[in-house]
Formats: C-alpha cells, structure tokens, sequence
C-alpha cells in the first residue's frame, strides 16, 4: 500500500458521498506516514465521524484514516499552566475546629473530584488557608493525573481580556474547557468585571455538565459578593458552601508548629507574644514569626489591649444606642436581643474567633445561644434588605477596625 494523499482522499468522498464530503469541509485535514488525519474541534464529534467514514467508504479504508480530536492535536495552543506551586499540601496544613470542615471538604473534593461537592465554594477572611487548601487540592488532583488550572480571579480576567484582544478568544475557552479540576481563587475580585463573569458562567456551565471540579475562594459568603451577576452567585452557590475560620486552639497550634519548622525554641511566653500581636490571620503569624527571628522577641508588639470580640460588642452597642454591659447582660427587650443577636453573629463573621469562645465573651456557658443568634440573623439577613444594609455597614465598619 502505497498510503493515501488528500487528493485521492478528497476524490473518493466527492465521488461517494456528498453528505460527508459537507461534514469533512469543516474539519482540519492532514496526511502524515501515508494516512490521512481528520481533526475534530470537539472531541465529542470523534466517534460520529468514525462511524459515519467506516459507514460510507468501508473498513479498509477508513483504516487509513485517523479522527482526532482537538485535544490531541493542539501544538498551535499554548498548554495550559497549571499554576500550582507544590508548596502547598495538605500534609503541611495544620488541622483544628475552625477549618475541619473546610479540610476535609477539601480533601473529599481531591479524592472524589467532580462528584458531591461541586462547585466546593470557600470564604473566609485574609490569611488563613483558602489560597492553600485551593492548591492543595489541585496538587493531590494533579499527582492523579489530571488536567489542572489554578488562577485568582485576577489573573483569569486578565487571561480573557488578553484572547479577546488577539482574537483568540475560541482558543482560550477551548483550552479552559478540557480541565478536570477548575480552581478560581479571590472571586470578590470578579466584581464589575462583566466579560470576566461572562466567560466564566459559560465555562462553569460546561465544565459542570461533564463533571469537572470547580472549586472558589472568596473573602466572603456568595451571597455578599458585590457586583457579580445573580445567575453567577446562584451557581457558586449550587454546591456546597463552607466557611474557614481561625480558633485560638488551632491558632496556638500553627505558632507552635511554625516556630518549629524555622528552628526556633517554642517557649511559651515566646509562643504568648505571638498570639497577642497577631489577629486570626496565618499570614500574620507567619510575618510575626519572621520578624522574632530577624529581631528577637523586642521586635513584636502586642497588637492591642482589648480584644476584637470586644470592639464588636462594643461597636453594635453604639449603633443600637445601648451600653456594652446591656449587650452582655441579660435583658430580653427586643432592641437589646437583637443588638446581642447582631454582635454574636458579627463576633463569628468579623474575627474568626470560635462559638465556643464568642459564647464565653458574653458570659455563656455554652455556645447554642451563639448558634441560635447566628442561624436567627442569617435568616433575617437573607429575608430583609434593611438588616443586610445595617449588617453590611456594620461589618465595613469592623473591618477597618480590627
Ligand atoms: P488566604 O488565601 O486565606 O488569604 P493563605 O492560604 O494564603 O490564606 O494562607 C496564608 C499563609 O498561611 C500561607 O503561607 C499558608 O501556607 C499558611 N497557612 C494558612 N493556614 C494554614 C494551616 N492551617 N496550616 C499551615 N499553614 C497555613
Ligand atoms: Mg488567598
């Protein structure tokens, strides 16, 4: 067999068939060692055009002809980055009540990636794991042979804004759309990006439909996204929301471990000085822990006398009008309770501290008043604009503070 040329290729299809001599004017066509290679952009159209050459022009010489996808045939586009950096793991990620859930959430993700959690949505405040579990996840993904892409919300926009100047626009989502796990960081970063939020809902949707894993990270709950279409929002929130939180118990356990890992001695008034100049923020220990090392323990400062619980005990007693001491009493006029509500749910949101501890800075005992106020506002907040507008305030405001 001498092999075939696309001339005599294209001859016989005139010749046999006009139905497929139409479908094969769309694809790429090539000769390689004698064979002639099809390219289909969609991998999804192989198999029809297999059968339907197998069909037409019969088995032996539909044996010299190859199908492929684009895929397998994309040395003209860029491969897609992976944008991981094996730093992050989730052997070096130190475990407690704040972030279980997000850990193993995290984890089951990796193990079963495309299934049960899908989209896994991740908010919570600076510095304390989102960016890690995030990569952690795409490392475990990739080190099972699966196609990854990692980006902040930035750098993807950046990304569509940069294919659609070259005209390259196809290219970009056809790439996007071959992943198997989608890990888009910082997504309060997409606000008022339109075209952004446009190629994103379009990739979702695709990716969603065959089962790939995608995974968010936000500084907040999707709901307090701003600027970011509602049909965007209702997809982050399609999946499973979890929340990230800092507790001191695991906190102590991050600053002891860190000093370790940088070879310094775990002494506890050491370990004492770094929890009272850091917020519930890793990134803060991390630096805290850096600066003792260039310095010695001169160098830190504790942060603050009073606590954040109580400048957001402090902050709502003013908005309501009433004093500290009303908040943490027992009152149960409706303005005081509802202050009291308000405080414990922003005491949760705004410092990362645990029920368990917001329930002993007002005196509880226990923490199922702190979760009944938190499950209260959050109903509240969800059903009336107003109580969004003064939680919204209030958090902005808290946020500067602490
Ligand atoms: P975020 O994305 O939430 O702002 P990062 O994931 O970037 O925070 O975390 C900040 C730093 O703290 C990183 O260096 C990260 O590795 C580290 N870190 C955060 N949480 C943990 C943890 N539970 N155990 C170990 N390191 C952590
Ligand atoms: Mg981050």
């Amino acid at each position: 067999m001498g092999g075939m040329r696309i001339n005599t290729f294209i001859d016989l299809v005139k010749n046999r068939d006009r139905t497929l001599l139409k479908i094969l004017r769309h694809l790429k066509i090539a000769e390689k060692d004698g064979r002639i290679f099809l390219t289909v952009p969609d991998p999804d159209k192989r198999e029809y055009v297999e059968n339907l050459i197998r069909l037409k022009l019969g088995d032996s010489l539909a044996g010299e002809v190859v199908v492929v996808s684009e895929e397998k045939n994309r040395e003209t586009s860029p491969d897609l980055h992976t944008g991981l950096s094996r730093r992050f793991t989730f052997d070096n990620f130190i475990v407690g009540e704040g972030n279980r859930l997000a850990y193993e959430v995290a984890v089951a993700v990796s193990e079963n990636p495309g299934s049960t959690y899908n989209p896994f949505f991740l908010y919570g405040r600076v510095g304390i794991g989102k960016t890690h579990l995030l990569q952690a996840i795409g490392n475990r993904c990739l080190d099972k042979g699966l196609k990854v892409a990692y980006r902040s919300a930035p750098e993807f926009s950046e990304e569509v804004v940069r294919y659609i100047k070259e005209g390259r626009i196809s290219e970009f989502r056809n790439m996007y759309r071959e992943v198997d796990v989608l890990l888009i960081d910082d997504v309060q970063f997409l606000s008022g990006k339109e075209r952004t939020q446009m190629e994103l809902f379009n990739l979702f949707n695709h990716l969603y439909m065959k089962d790939s894993q995608i995974v968010l990270a936000s500084d907040r709950h999707p709901r307090e996204l701003k600027d970011i279409s509602d049909r965007l929002i209702s997809r982050f929130e399609g999946g499973v929301v979890v929340e990230i939180t800092l507790d001191e118990m695991t906190k102590i356990e991050i600053v002891r471990k860190k000093l370790q890992e940088l070879k310094l001695t775990v002494q506890e008034n050491i370990v004492r000085l770094i929890m009272e100049s850091t917020g519930p923020s890793v990134r803060e220990i991390e630096g805290a822990i850096k600066t003792l090392k260039l310095g010695g323990s001169g160098a830190l400062k504790p942060k603050r006398g009073r606590t954040d619980l109580d400048t957001v005990q402090e902050t709502v007693a003013t908005y309501f009008g009433i004093s500290r001491e009303e908040i943490l009493g027992n009152s149960r006029s409706g303005r005081v309770a509802r202050a009291r509500r308000f405080a414990m749910y922003l005491c949760r949101k705004v410092t990362g501290a645990s029920l368990i501890e917001i329930a002993r800075s007002f005196g509880r005992k226990d923490h199922t008043t702190v979760i009944h106020s938190i499950r209260k506002v959050e109903e509240e907040r969800r059903k009336d604009r107003k109580t969004d507008y003064i939680l919204s305030f209030l958090e902005r405001q808290l946020r500067e503070r602490i």
